[in-house]
């Protein structure tokens, strides 16, 4: 079996340990540097099958302001992050919205909600 190391930087939190990691055949035979087991899973996700948390926003009808911002509820699939983005660019939401809300069921078929990152009052309550 091929052997293989790799560094990385956990951004799992702002601590950001280098991690360095080996592979065998394309699996991930031991990881150090992690200064918690939050680390350890970062590095097999990132090398496996690796995720992010998407940050956009969405148009609001009726609003106090035109956007409000949203992000994935938990990390999707790299592959999957164009396609959720093309779906959160056609989503339209009316106010008021309440953060957390969700704003799309299972983006981009992935099981992960588009939840609202703040909540948006409608136009007149915002301006009283
Ligand atoms: S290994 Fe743990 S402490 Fe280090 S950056 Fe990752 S989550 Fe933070």
């Amino acid at each position: 079996m091929i052997e293989e190391e790799r560094e990385l930087t956990c951004i799992v939190c702002p601590v950001g340990c280098r991690l360095r990691v080996k592979l065998e055949g394309g699996q991930v035979t031991s990881v150090e540097g992690n200064s918690c087991k939050r680390g350890a899973q970062y590095a097999l996700d990132e090398l496996c099958a690796p995720k992010r948390t998407v940050t956009s926003t969405v148009r609001v009808r009726g609003g106090f302001l035109p956007l409000v911002p949203v992000r994935t509820s938990s990390p999707i699939p790299k592959e999957k992050i164009m396609e959720a983005l093309r779906q959160i660019a056609s989503t339209r939401v009316d106010a008021p919205v309440a953060i957390h809300q969700v704003i799309v069921e299972s983006v981009a078929g992935t099981g992960v909600s588009i939840i609202a990152s703040r909540s948006m009052p409608r136009a007149e309550a915002g301006q009283s």
